[in-house]
């Protein structure tokens, strides 16, 4: 059976599931508030990086399958279900701010002139979509039945096509039949496994698994740096406790620090759902606490390397806060630029897809002490350079070989934080070559003191 669909917001979230409906079969209309977005989605241009993405939009927009518009009242007042993808974006106080959701609630309440069934996609404390219901009740202008479920979604940016077409599991969080079996029936065609809860549940399903990714990470980080202490090796570790079936083979790589738009908030969120209920989520604090540290590890150990970065050409290779996505958000490469910047380094910057997005917030040019460039490719950016930075696992970054950091850099010394090369390849090569949780290399690189040039932003 086909269905009448509405997606509130159309982010990576939204715009993911709505394409992915339209690609099931169901006829499916985007909504957003940014018209600029919508008018280029009309054109079949994708707003966001994702593989794979672009092409099922033009597809399904092809085959009259899908639409976008800032329409919301002719979008909600037909749809048989209207799920709700907007952000929920982390508060100062560390709690999800709900003010979008509040907003596409009352824009439903006051709009929908048939039975409909409110879909809360965005990660939302739990208790919301009990509130949600009550919201939409309370403001709803129609004799229509209206009821609320929860379908927390588990995609990964840089894969989010794939992993919503493939989902290790649909959950499904509803308190009546009626609402069950209509989300059973929208899924149907994916052929996925569903997992049928209350509500609650699967508001507290999506944040302990997403915190419990978050602590694996912290973990592996937090052994990573004793590793460094006692002199042991943390992929040698990873590997070895990674045959253990209990432990699994994902999320083991210590590296520097988790960012994006979802593991920092959710994290922040769950303490403080924890703390307004009289209770000290200590497991997930400690994940926070240790990622805190862990995104400028890397400066610091260059801190203790180096008198100072003024007049050092610094390569940074990779921006996002991990490869395949173009989002920066919460990304470890934005604590230390600012660092770097601060301590008067000419930063030459690369990436494949997050250049734009990083211009946004660190203009080329002078900015304070320091100077930050952009370049088009690996090689102008390690072109002289005294320093260079590893942030974002990139293939192409992964692609670069340990003696071309030799032959380009003015003096080979490389920070990587995601440890992507054989500390003895890099050894062998004549890189000096600092990584996380592995033994360092120290070779005699050229004095640093000759390469760095006296500059006027210095
Ligand atoms: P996003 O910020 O990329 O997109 C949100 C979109 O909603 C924006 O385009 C915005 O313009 C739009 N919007 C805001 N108010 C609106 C309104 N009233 N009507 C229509 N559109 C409106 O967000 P995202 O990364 O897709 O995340 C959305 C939710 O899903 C969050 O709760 C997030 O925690 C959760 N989530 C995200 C991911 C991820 O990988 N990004 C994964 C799983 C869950």
């Amino acid at each position: 059976i086909m269905y009448k669909i509405a997606v509130a917001g159309t982010g990576y979230v939204g715009l993911v599931a709505g394409v992915c409906f339209a690609e099931m079969g169901h006829q499916v209309t985007c909504v957003d508030i940014d018209e600029e977005k919508v008018n280029i989605m009309k054109k079949g241009i994708s707003p966001i990086y994702e593989d794979g993405l672009e092409e099922l939009m033009q597809k399904n927009y092809s085959a009259g399958r899908i639409d976008y518009t800032t329409d919301y009242k002719s979008a909600y007042k037909d749809a048989d279900a209207i799920f709700l993808g907007v952000g929920t974006p982390e508060q100062p106080d560390g709690s999800a701010d709900l003010s979008h959701i509040a907003t596409v609630a009352r824009q439903i309440a006051e709009n929908i002139e048939k039975d409909c069934l409110v879909v809360v996609k965005s990660t939302v404390p739990v208790g919301t979509n009990d509130k949600v219901e009550q919201f939409i009740k309370d403001f709803l202008i129609n004799d229509v039945k209206v009821e609320v479920a929860s379908n927390p979604e588990f995609l990964a940016q840089g894969s989010a096509v794939h992993d919503t077409l493939h989902a290790a599991r649909i959950i499904i969080g509803t308190d009546s039949k009626w609402a069950e079996e209509l989300l059973r029936k929208i899924y149907e065609p994916f052929k996925l496994p569903i997992v049928s809860v209350s509500r609650r549940s699967a508001e507290m399903i999506k944040y302990a698994s997403n915190d419990f990714l978050a602590l694996k990470i912290s973990y592996m980080n937090d052994i990573a740096n004793l590793c460094e202490l006692v002199g042991a090796d943390i992929q040698d570790v990873a590997l070895g406790m990674s045959f253990d079936e209990r432990i699994g083979s994902k999320f083991l790589n210590a590296g520097i620090g988790f960012g994006g738009s979802c593991f920092p908030k959710d994290t922040k969120a769950l303490e403080y759902l924890a703390r307004q209920n009289g209770y000290e989520l200590r497991t997930v604090k400690a994940a926070i606490d240790v990622n805190n540290d862990q995104k400028t590890m890397l400066y610091k150990k260059a801190c203790r390397r180096l008198i100072t970065f003024c007049g050092l050409k610094v390569a940074v290779l990779g921006l996002t806060f991990k490869p395949g996505t173009d989002d920066l958000r919460e990304a470890p490469s934005l604590d230390n630029i600012s660092l770097l910047l601060e301590q008067g380094a000419e930063i030459f910057a690369y990436d494949p897809v997050g250049i734009d997005n990083f211009k946004k917030k660190y203009p080329e040019g002078i900015i304070g002490k320091g100077c930050i460039r952009y370049v088009e490719n690996i090689e102008k950016s390690l072109d002289g350079a005294n320093v260079c930075f590893i942030f974002t696992e990139w293939d192409e970054i992964k692609a670069v070989r340990p003696t071309d950091y030799k032959k380009l850099m003015r003096t080979p010394l490389v920070y990587d934080g995601r440890n992507i090369y054989r500390v003895d390849d890099m050894k062998n090569a004549g890189v000096e070559y600092y990584s996380i949780g592995r033994p360092y290399v120290k070779v005699n690189v050229k004095s640093l003191r000759d390469a760095a040039t006296t500059a006027d932003w210095c």
